[in-house]
């Protein structure tokens, strides 16, 4: 039920494959999306033809020579002709921990320069784990594994190699194609206190808003680029947008920007 189970899911289904999604916890998209977000994929999902089930554990899988089907923690079976294991992946710090470098539980520890503890060496991309400025104030370091954080943080290591430390400050977004479903996410939405979703769910067009403290955090957006963009340009400069304003989906969103702090300014 992770980005990239849902990917092949719906790759499957378009092509006319029986497909089942095994999720072990209550949501789809649990580590990465809001409720909202997590509510209309399933049901997306469902709506094309797959099956999704939640809160349901693989125990095994079955077959001699190659598989026959997954079996299930409640005793159930689904038969299958292919499997795929999407469950996630754990950074490599073996090279990290011969160094003596410091690692926490979630992999190499770096700060916004992308600095390990002994100050030489620097680590980016899915092993490294640090602040992130765009958690805007929820504690606690941030790891992501996505290809522009990699490339963006890489960059933040080559400038600190050639002695011109910039600290990291890039929008996290991603992306993700589903059957005919765009979802582009920017920011980073754990630790909200609020949610508004704008547009026509129904319609597969609307974005979900999540906020703190009135403070905007993130967007996902599903087909609706212009809202996706205009969160990401609010984020990039640091400011905001009023949350009741952004619930009226007839106006645009770049035009409810504001400074973090109050007047709006286009
Ligand atoms: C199936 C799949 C689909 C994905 N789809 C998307 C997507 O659509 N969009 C997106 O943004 N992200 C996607 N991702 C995530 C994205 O691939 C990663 O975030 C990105 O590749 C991270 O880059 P990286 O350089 O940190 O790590 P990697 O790309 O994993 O590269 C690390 C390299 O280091 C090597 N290595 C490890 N240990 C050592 C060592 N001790 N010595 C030398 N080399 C070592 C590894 O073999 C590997 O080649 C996907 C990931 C997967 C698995």
């Amino acid at each position: 039920g992770g980005f990239i189970g849902l990917e092949v899911a719906a790759g499957a289904r378009a092509l006319g494959a029986s497909v089942t999604v095994v999720e072990t916890t209550e949501r789809l998209l649990g580590r990465a999306a809001t409720v909202a977000l997590s509510d209309f994929v399933r049901e997306a999902h469902e709506r094309r033809g797959t099956r999704i089930l939640l809160n349901a554990k693989v125990t095994g899988l079955t077959g001699q020579h190659r598989v026959t089907g997954v079996e299930l923690a409640d005793g159930s079976a689904i038969p299958a002709d292919v499997v795929v294991v999407g469950i996630g992946a754990l950074p490599r710090t073996d090279l990290a921990d011969q160094l003596g470098l410091e690692v926490g539980p979630l992999g190499i520890v770096v700060d916004e320069h992308a600095r390990t503890s002994d100050g030489l060496t620097v680590a980016a991309g899915d092993c490294a784990v640090g602040p992130n400025p765009f958690s805007r104030g929820v504690p606690g370091p941030t790891r992501l594994e996505s290809v522009p954080h990699a490339t963006d943080q890489a960059r933040a290591a080559a400038a600190t190699l050639a002695g011109h430390p910039a600290a990291y400050a890039t929008v996290p977004w991603f992306w993700s194609d589903q059957a005919d479903l765009r979802l582009q996410m920017a920011g980073l939405p754990h630790g909200a206190d609020q949610l508004v979703v704008r547009g026509d769910v129904a319609a597969e067009r609307f974005s979900v808003l999540s906020f703190r403290d009135g403070l905007l955090l993130a967007v996902e957006s599903v087909g609706s680029s212009a809202d996706y963009l205009a969160v990401k340009r609010a984020l990039e400069k640091g400011m905001t947008i009023d949350a009741a304003a952004a619930a009226d989906h007839s106006v645009p969103l770049k035009r409810l920007i504001t400074p973090a702090h109050g007047t709006r300014t286009s």
